[in-house]
């Protein structure tokens, strides 16, 4: 991409509506747009970050061996009320009629919608495991949206939903999920505690929230700072053993939401110098809830002994768009966002220092192709400008590499090569330049 093309609309200001810091950036880096309260619309730089979430979720989601569908955002009042949850829903629900006075509302999770999907065509355990996921917006009429992504009304979930057809094999389930997500928080370059939770709406006694430690959190978590050393599952981890040790592993040693502190627990389990109270962003959720959905909602399935009983279900959240803000709240600086490579919105910034110089614009150009060539996504900086405010300006967006081009060192042979994590900044030619970035 070529910065003089593309769609980037930095503010020189910090808008004054930010609180934390990476609501702040995100303005600033010109990658959010709020259209009402807690309504986003995604400018180009922060729609490639979104993707590249959602991408790495999907992986591991395909990986573990969930289904990709796409339920739609809105949905019939009807099906919440074979549930019963229509009603207990409360005011963050929206609700919506249509011309014929329907009753709709605006998704704000999706097990109903994903249990009639399941029982329409799923009837034997031969059929089963089963686990079905989508990524899609969600909305959620948040008392207080605040925090720009953190806590938005329209927010992107990816949300997955197990059927079994006993409780051992739920809690498999259970676990495959868990592992997954230990490899996508810590595939995005965040360190993500599994936390005892409590289940709140969505039901049943078994859940684990996952929270990246931050300042700005919204909850209060109460853990034994040792979980922060643990092993993350392999690539190859193998989602058809016996994951049951991986989750033993992560949920021994004490860690849990305020909510749920169980403080003389924590006083006779935790060494005073392995204390740890912080406050933590929640970027998913895992729940184990039997048949809370599929009894009332009648997705029966026969087992072996030809008897029918309700699937046993589970639901899996991840905060997608809310994983924007929980990423640059643990890796900024003064002067930015610094982006982990998995995630960033362009690999690579190419700065152009004297744009019209035929021999700088021809040696940009060149990396420009190379870098396209090997998958590195580069953003040609071909603007002209003070040399200070691109500078600035590529700080700000926080991309892994700057690849600094100018005549003076061209005339020399060299460019610089800068990386944004540790301002490291190493004069070499572009060749070899070219082949620390790839
Ligand atoms: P919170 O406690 O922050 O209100 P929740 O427990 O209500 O979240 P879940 O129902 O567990 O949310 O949804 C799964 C995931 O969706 C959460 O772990 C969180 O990462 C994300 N999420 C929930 N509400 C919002 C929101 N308003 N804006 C952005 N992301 C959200
Ligand atoms: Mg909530
Ligand atoms: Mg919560
Ligand atoms: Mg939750």
């Amino acid at each position: 991409m070529r910065l003089s093309r593309y769609f980037l609309p930095l503010l020189k200001e910090t808008p004054s509506e930010a609180q934390i810091v990476s609501h702040r950036l995100m303005l600033r880096c010109g990658m959010l747009r709020q259209e009402a309260a807690g309504i986003y619309a995604w400018l180009p730089l922060g729609l490639r970050v979104l993707k590249k979430i959602e991408q790495i979720v999907r992986e591991e989601m395909d990986r573990a061996g969930a289904v990709e569908l796409l339920m739609p955002t809105l949905q019939l009042a009807d099906l919440w009320r074979e549930s019963g949850r229509y009603d207990d829903y409360g005011a963050e629900m929206l609700r919506i009629k249509d011309r014929h006075e329907r009753e709709l509302l605006y998704g704000p999770t999706n097990e109903e919608m994903v249990t009639e999907i399941f029982r329409a065509s799923v009837k034997s355990y031969k059929d089963l495991p089963k686990n079905l996921y989508h990524i899609q917006w969600k909305f959620r009429d948040e008392q207080r949206p605040r925090f720009g992504v953190m806590r938005g009304r329209e927010f992107l979930m990816k949300d997955a939903y197990s059927f079994d057809l006993d409780e051992e094999a739920g809690r498999r389930a259970y676990n495959r999920m868990f592992a997954s997500y230990l490899r996508i928080f810590s595939r995005m370059g965040l360190k993500a505690i599994p936390m005892r939770a409590e289940t709140g709406p969505i039901g049943g006694d078994l859940s684990h929230e996952f929270h990246i430690l931050a300042e700005t959190g919204e909850s209060g978590v109460f853990c034994d700072r040792r979980v922060l050393e643990l092993p993350i599952p392999p690539e190859d981890v193998d989602y058809d053993s016996d994951l049951s040790g991986i989750v033993k592993q992560w949920t021994t040693l004490y860690a849990a939401t305020e909510d749920v502190h169980d403080a003389a627990r924590y006083e006779a389990e935790v060494a005073p110098a392995d204390r740890m109270e912080a406050r933590g962003i929640e970027v998913g959720q895992v729940f184990f809830f039997g048949d809370k959905y599929s009894r009332p909602m009648k997705a029966f399935v026969t087992g072996p002994d030809g008897v029918d009983r309700p699937a046993q279900m589970g639901s899996y959240g991840v905060g997608v768009s809310r994983l924007l803000g929980a990423i640059i709240e643990a890796s900024h600086d003064d002067a930015g966002c610094i982006w982990p490579d998995a995630v960033a919105p362009f690999g690579v910034a190419i700065i152009n220092l004297r744009p019209g110089d035929a021999a700088v614009d021809e040696a940009c150009a060149g990396a420009y192709a190379a870098l396209t060539k090997a998958g590195k996504e580069p953003l040609l900086d071909d603007t002209d400008g003070r040399v200070g405010a691109k500078f600035a300006a590529m700080d700000l967006i926080g991309l892994p590499w700057q690849l600094i081009i100018g005549p003076k060192g061209l005339a020399d042979g060299v460019v610089e090569l800068k990386r944004r994590a540790t301002g490291e900044r190493q004069t070499l030619s572009l060749e070899a330049a070219l082949k620390a970035i790839c």
